[in-house]
């Protein structure tokens, strides 16, 4: 019976010839099916998967080299063009589009052979913390039913955490790898800004936007993201910087690190009680191993809420313009309508509620009389967050805190009130902020019996350490 632990032990049974691809991912394929109800796949690739697994597997028996992602059975959030596939970022304005190129992030698994199982649902243009809103239905936990998986990437968490994929991909804004990660008790990575190129991303807010990877160990994240990153012609926002073989160096003896963490997050009345007591008593264990952690001050956490959606709905509203029933997708059936009404149509039937609300609240910031009061404010409050982290990493390695201040919530919970689900990104926002990578490790469980996670933040590149701090942590917490 097929068994999936990691990437490299995956490698080591095909060698030893205990396993093929094409066995991988027939159970992988019967695992989407038997857990349908999760609504996690939109669309999984049945009969393309089995042809290249079968494909692989014959250049294998042949002596070929293995790729790095060698079978690697990866899902793909509906964000990520996929060349000849349906790409929808889960709303209907993309009724009926096929990409027409890859991803880079995409392309570069398939080079090292990664198999595309399907693509995963999420909230739609990747606005969401709950994956309630997919013009598809919402995503539901695995571990419960009733509850959300936490979005926007609900379906690539639950891919992993219901084990119907080895990896996959999708897209931080503001935490939307993180926090599903955290709901549902897997490993999910946002690298900075810069590090991965985005070209094939669906834009929803550029400056912030990052491809991140979910997973179940530390060591699968360090390959696929040794893979996807680094420079890429199509992309003049990805960074030059050589990218280190994370695979191949994530032990390292260096014990002197220095943590900080941010007393603000902690005290922070919203935080669940029991993620405070056992964050707390993490940070003790970690005091008592010889790490240095130490608090704070975080004047500015209640403003990072409001800076994050009045510049990520002012980029949102200038990227979504490009949906206007003439170019892509989905077209109002207006008759006799004119240029104007025809975009009017197409994009109040083709957008849903939250869209709409972030188009319009992106556009009011943006609008002559507001522009200042709200746009400005809110780039001079960023520059005061860089400001802040830049001080914080000349004297800390790292930043911890909780991932997210509550479990994963009831389906429904939050639907009427969109400023309560907003603070389910308090944590998370900072990193896209400033541009820095963070991580979600599931290390704890409530006493509910849902999973939450430890969020870790190094400096701008600093992914290596990131990911052996991260890996460290694992150990420590198991
Ligand atoms: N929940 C945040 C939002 O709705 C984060 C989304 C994301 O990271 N894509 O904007």
């Amino acid at each position: 019976m097929f068994r999936y632990s990691t990437i490299k032990d995956y490698h080591n049974a095909l060698q030893n010839g205990q396993t093929t691809c094409v066995e991988a991912v027939l159970f992988f394929i019967d695992a989407i099916r038997k857990h349908e109800r999760l609504n996690a796949f939109l669309e999984v690739y049945e009969t393309e998967a089995l042809d290249r697994a079968a494909a692989l597997d014959k250049e294998r028996a042949s002596g070929k080299p293995m790729g790095k992602l060698h079978g690697v059975v990866t899902g793909l959030k509906d964000v990520l063009s996929h060349k000849d596939h349906k790409l929808s970022a889960s709303s209907r304005i993309l009724d009926g589009f096929t990409a027409i190129y890859n991803a880079t992030a995409v392309e570069r698994l398939l080079q090292e052979e990664a198999i595309v199982i399907g693509r995963q649902n999420c909230d739609e243009f990747a606005m969401g913390s709950s994956n309630e809103n997919s013009a598809f239905g919402p995503v539901k936990n695995a571990l419960d039913e009733t509850r959300v998986p936490g979005g926007s990437s609900g379906g690539s968490a639950v891919s992993i955490q219901a084990g119907l994929c080895m990896i996959s991909l999708g897209s931080d804004t503001g935490g939307s790898v993180r926090q599903p990660a955290d709901f549902c008790g897997v490993l999910g990575l946002k690298p900075s800004y810069g590090r991965v190129s985005r070209y094939g991303l669906i834009a929803y807010a550029s400056s912030f936007d990052q491809v991140g990877i979910f997973g179940r160990s530390v060591d699968d994240l360090a390959l696929v993201l040794e893979v996807i990153a680094g420079a890429d012609e199509f992309d003049s926002t990805v960074s030059q910087q050589p990218v280190p073989k994370y695979s191949q160096q994530l032990s390292d003896d260096q014990k002197t690190y220095r943590i900080a963490y941010f007393s603000e997050a902690l005290e922070n009345p919203g935080l669940d009680p029991q993620i405070k007591a056992q964050t707390e008593a993490f940070i003790k264990r970690l005091t008592a191993l010889g790490y240095t952690v130490e608090a704070v001050d975080f004047q500015l956490l209640d403003y990072i809420i409001p800076t994050y959606y009045i510049l990520t709905t002012a980029e949102a509203s200038s990227n979504l313009s490009r949906f206007d029933g003439v170019k892509f997708g989905f077209r109002a059936a207006e008759k006799n309508a004119d240029l104007t009404e025809l975009y009017k149509a197409t994009r109040s039937q083709g957008f849903g509620k939250e869209v709409q609300r972030r188009i319009l609240l992106g556009t009011f910031v943006l609008s002559a009389g507001y522009f200042d009061a709200y746009f400005t404010k809110a780039q001079q409050v960023r520059r005061l967050l860089m400001d802040k982290a830049n001080e914080l990493f000349g004297k800390y390695d790292f930043i911890i805190s909780p991932t997210v201040p509550a479990t994963a919530f009831s389906l429904g919970e939050k639907t009427n009130d969109p400023v309560e689900m907003f603070l389910a990104d308090i944590y998370t926002v900072f990193a896209n902020l400033v541009g820095i990578p963070g991580i979600s490790l599931p290390i704890f469980r409530h006493p509910n019996g849902l999973p939450f996670g430890l969020q870790v933040m190094s400096s701008q590149y600093n992914e290596l350490s990131l990911l052996r701090l991260s890996k460290k942590f694992m150990l420590i917490a198991n």
